[in-house]
């Protein structure tokens, strides 16, 4: 598939590659809408099979960010940039010092901040030579992102609980968890505070013990948690939790977790929904930590970023409810709604 043909497939836009062969840059900025602003998204810094690979990731991850700006109201398009590792040595300084330039260059068409590969240490790095970069240490920047994430997705699981089992609060709802990393652990933490009943999963032992030990949480085997009898699964670990071999076995009547790409495909989205089990799409139910840095745009308020990362619940709520009127799966509704809204 050539470069074209990749971005007519993610209904592109821009993409902008840059090479420094004396700082051993090699990067790829995609820049997928900015119809409703700048396009805001991470940097990755990763090693890639190969360069294509390297472009459609960005591609894919500048897309999932128009539509994650979109749905929580952000003056935002999407973004993303990928950096490919070098495979021999190099000065980490220089080089992301010559990729500042380059995002500089753009203008402000595209502001970076911090992904896979990268460290809040790389933005303020870049910031010496790019105003157009977020994600700084707080109290001047947004700080940790999963806190907000986390938040967010509690959000979004009560939106969940209040439309599919018309219950007010948390109070003894059982909430699965997969994956207790950055944002799964504060996600226990803000369920536990709310009075829910935990199970957790995670393939470091570690992790889990953790959220036991300091939640009261009861513990299930990795492989296993996508079993557990619950009202809600919350997948938080990698992408693809909700897939062919899983979706039989899951005994929830809500899918709602911070992971990215939890639907394998689409079609496993229209099973959830033809099973009765509601989905809360992911980049709706994920966007605090999104909303949390856009906020240093304007000059960060973390009041103003926690009370707009509050509204998930409303975001939530109406893609349930529009995919009950339309009886439709909740990410066909989700994705419909974001056409709509940059269509405005
Ligand atoms: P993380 O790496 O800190 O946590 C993920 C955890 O999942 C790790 O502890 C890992 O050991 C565990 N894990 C991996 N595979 C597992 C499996 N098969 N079963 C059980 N546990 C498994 O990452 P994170 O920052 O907490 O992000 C979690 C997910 O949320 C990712 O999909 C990420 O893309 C998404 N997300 C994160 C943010 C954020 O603010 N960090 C924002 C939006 C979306």
């Amino acid at each position: 598939m050539t470069i074209f043909d990749s971005m007519s497939t993610y209904g592109y836009g821009e993409a902008h590659l840059v090479r420094d062969e004396h700082a051993g840059l090699r990067a790829v900025v995609a820049i997928h809408d900015s119809r409703r602003g700048p396009a805001l998204g991470g940097c990755r810094f990763v090693s890639y099979m190969n360069e294509g690979a390297a472009i459609t990731d960005a591609l894919r991850l500048a897309r999932a960010m128009t539509y994650k700006a979109a749905l929580a109201g952000l003056p935002h398009g999407g973004g993303k940039s990928v950096i490919l590792a070098p495979s021999g040595e190099f000065d980490r300084t220089a080089l992301l010092t010559r990729f500042a330039a380059f995002i500089e260059d753009l203008g402000g068409r595209y502001i970076t901040a911090e992904d896979a590969g990268t460290s809040v240490a790389d933005m303020e790095l870049m910031r010496k030579r790019t105003k157009h970069v977020v994600g700084l240490p707080a109290p001047q920047g947004s700080g940790d992102p999963s806190p907000f994430t986390a938040l967010g997705v509690r959000r979004g699981i009560e939106a969940c609980v209040k439309f599919a089992l018309g219950r007010d609060n948390l109070h003894g709802v059982h909430v699965a968890v997969q994956g207790v990393g950055n944002v799964g652990y504060h996600l226990c933490k803000e369920l536990a505070e709310a009075g829910a009943k935990l199970t957790c999963a995670d393939v470091r032992d570690e992790l889990a013990q953790r959220v036991a030990k300091e939640l009261g949480a009861q513990l299930a085997n990795a492989s296993e948690i996508h079993r557990v009898k619950c009202d809600v699964y919350a997948p938080c670990a990698l992408g693809g939790a909700i897939n062919d071999r899983t979706l039989p076995q899951l005994q929830c009547q809500i899918v709602a977790g911070a992971a990215n790409n939890q639907l394998a495909s689409d079609e496993c989205g229209t099973i959830l929904h033809e099973r009765g089990i509601l989905y809360a799409p992911d980049y709706a139910i994920n966007a605090g930590g999104l909303i949390n840095v856009a906020q240093e745009v304007a000059g960060y308020d973390p009041k103003v970023a926690r009370a707009r990362t509050l509204d998930i619940f409303g975001t939530v709520m109406e893609i349930s409810e529009r995919s009950r009127r339309a009886n439709l799966p909740p990410h066909q509704v989700a994705d419909q709604w974001v056409h709509e809204i940059l269509a405005e």
